[in-house]
C-alpha cells in the first residue's frame, strides 16, 4: 500500500450510510462522514477530515433520498475530495453471512446474489448493506469490494452455543444462534493482547453497549458464546429492543392481545428496551440525567441483565480473566461501568473507581491493581477492522 492509497469503508444501515476513508500503510483515518434520514424527511450529509473540520455538508429538501441516491452522491463526493488519494478497495459491513461466510470476502455480482438469499434471516438490515455494494459495482466495477460479516467471528463457536433446543428439521433450516457485533469483538480481540500480552490466551467477556447491545465470551481471542442469537433482538435490553424474551410472551401478544406480526415486531424492535421501560428515551445520556424513577428503573434493569449474562458467559468459559466495555455506553458511562463491576464482585471484579471516573479515552485498564479480573475500556472500531481486512485481501491479490 502506497502513502496515497486509500480504503473506503461503508456501513449502511436502514436509514443511514456512514463512510470512513483510511489512507497509507498505517491506515490513518483521513475522512469520515454520514448521510442520515434516508427515506424520510430531510436527508442530511456531513463529512469531516482527520482533525474534525467539516469538509462537506448538504441537505436534501426536495423529497426523500434512497440508498442508491445516497451512494451516487458519496461516490461523487469521494472523487472530488480524494486529494490525490487513490481508492484501492471499498470495504462493507454486512450484518449476516450465514454459516458459510466465516471471514471477509471479495464481493462480486454472483456473491451478492448468493448473499441476497440470506435476506430472510436479516430482513431489516441485509438489503441496506447490499444496496451500496450493487451501487459501487455499477459505478466503479474495477474497484475491489470486500464484505466483512458481523456473524463471521462467531461461526466457530461450540455447537451447544449455536443450537436452539428445537427439532433438527427446524435447526437444519438455519434457525440457530448466529451472534452479531462480530467485527467489534474481533477488533477488541486484536487490541487487548497488544495492550496486555498476559491476556492473549485469556477468558474474556466483552460488552458492546451502544444503541444495539450484546456481550461475547472469548477464549484466546475466539468467540465461544454471545448474547445475540438468531437475530439482533436477543440478549440484553437495548435502546429500543427488548432483548431476551420468553417466547411465550410473543404467543400471548398475538393470541390474547390480537397483535399481528408487524405490531409485535415494532414492539420488540422499536418500542422496548430503555425507551419502553423508561417511557422517556432510548438514550442512556438522557436517562442518566433524569430524576424520574422510571429512568432509574430502566438503567437498573439493563445493569441487572448485563450481570446475569456476565455470569452465564463466564460459565460458558469456565472462568473469567477480563471484562471489556465498548460501544457508546460502555465507553462513556462511568456510572454503568461502576454498577456492573459492583455486581460482578463475586467473580473477582474490582474496579479502580478513580480510573473509571476519569472516563478514559482510548484503550485503558480501569480495574484496581489487585483485581482478579482485569477491566478494560476499548473504544469500538468496526470500521478500522473492516479496513484492515480489506487491505489484507487486496494485498493477497
Ligand atoms: P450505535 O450502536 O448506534 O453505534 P453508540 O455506540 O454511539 O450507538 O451508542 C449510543 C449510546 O451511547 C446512547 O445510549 C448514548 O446515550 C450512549 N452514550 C454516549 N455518550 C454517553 C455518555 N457520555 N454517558 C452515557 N451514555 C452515553
Amino acid at each position: 500500500m502506497q502513502a496515497n492509497d486509500s480504503i473506503i469503508v461503508i456501513n449502511a444501515g436502514s436509514s443511514s450510510i456512514k463512510f470512513s476513508m483510511y489512507s497509507g500503510p498505517a491506515l490513518d483515518l483521513t475522512l469520515r462522514g454520514k448521510i442520515e434520514n434516508l427515506y424520510s424527511g430531510v436527508a442530511r450529509f456531513i463529512a469531516q477530515n482527520a482533525d474534525g473540520s467539516v469538509v462537506g455538508e448538504r441537505e436534501w429538501r426536495d423529497g426523500p433520498l434512497n440508498h442508491e441516491g445516497g451512494m451516487r452522491f458519496l461516490v461523487d463526493f469521494a472523487q472530488t475530495h480524494l486529494d490525490g488519494h487513490r481508492v484501492i478497495a471499498v470495504g462493507h459491513r454486512i450484518v449476516h453471512g450465514g454459516v458459510a461466510h466465516s471471514g471477509p470476502q471479495r464481493l462480486d455480482a454472483a456473491l451478492v446474489d448468493e448473499l441476497e438469499k440470506l435476506v430472510p434471516l436479516a430482513p431489516l438490515h441485509l438489503p441496506h448493506n447490499l444496496a451500496p455494494v450493487r451501487s459501487v459495482l455499477a459505478m466503479a466495477p474495477d474497484v475491489p469490494q470486500i464484505g466483512c460479516f458481523d456473524t463471521a467471528f462467531h461461526v466457530g463457536q461450540p455447537a451447544e452455543a449455536q443450537e436452539f433446543a428445537l427439532p433438527a428439521r427446524i435447526t437444519d433450516l438455519g434457525v440457530r444462534r448466529y451472534g452479531f457485533h462480530g467485527l467489534s469483538y474481533e477488533y477488541i480481540a486484536s487490541v487487548l493482547p497488544k495492550a496486555e500480552p498476559r491476556l492473549a490466551q485469556a477468558k474474556v467477556v466483552a460488552a458492546h453497549l451502544g444503541n444495539g447491545a450484546s456481550m461475547c465470551a472469548m477464549q484466546s481471542g475466539r468467540s465461544m458464546a454471545s448474547t445475540m442469537g438468531f437475530t439482533a433482538v436477543d440478549g440484553l435490553p437495548m435502546g429500543t429492543r427488548c432483548g431476551a424474551l420468553d417466547p411465550g410472551v410473543v404467543l400471548y401478544l398475538m393470541q390474547e392481545l390480537g397483535m399481528d406480526v408487524a405490531a409485535v415486531q415494532k414492539l420488540m424492535y422499536q418500542e422496548s428496551g430503555l425507551l419502553g421501560v423508561s417511557g422517556i428515551s432510548s438514550d442512556m445520556r438522557t436517562l442518566e440525567q433524569s430524576d424520574e424513577p422510571r429512568a432509574k428503573a430502566a438503567i437498573a434493569l439493563m445493569v441487572y441483565r448485563i450481570g446475569r449474562e456476565l455470569g452465564s458467559l463466564a460459565a460458558a468459559l469456565g472462568g473469567l480473566d477480563a471484562l471489556v466495555f465498548s460501544g457508546g455506553i460502555g465507553e462513556n458511562s462511568v456510572a454503568l461501568r461502576s454498577a456492573v463491576c459492583k455486581d460482578a464482585a463475586w467473580l473477582g471484579v474490582e474496579l479502580d473507581e478513580a480510573a473509571n471516573a476519569a472516563n478514559p479515552r482510548g484503550v485503558t485498564r480501569v480495574s484496581a491493581p489487585g483485581s482478579k479480573v482485569d477491566v478494560w475500556v476499548i473504544p469500538a472500531n468496526e470500521e478500522l477492522m473492516i479496513a484492515q481486512h480489506a487491505l489484507e485481501l487486496v494485498e493477497a491479490g
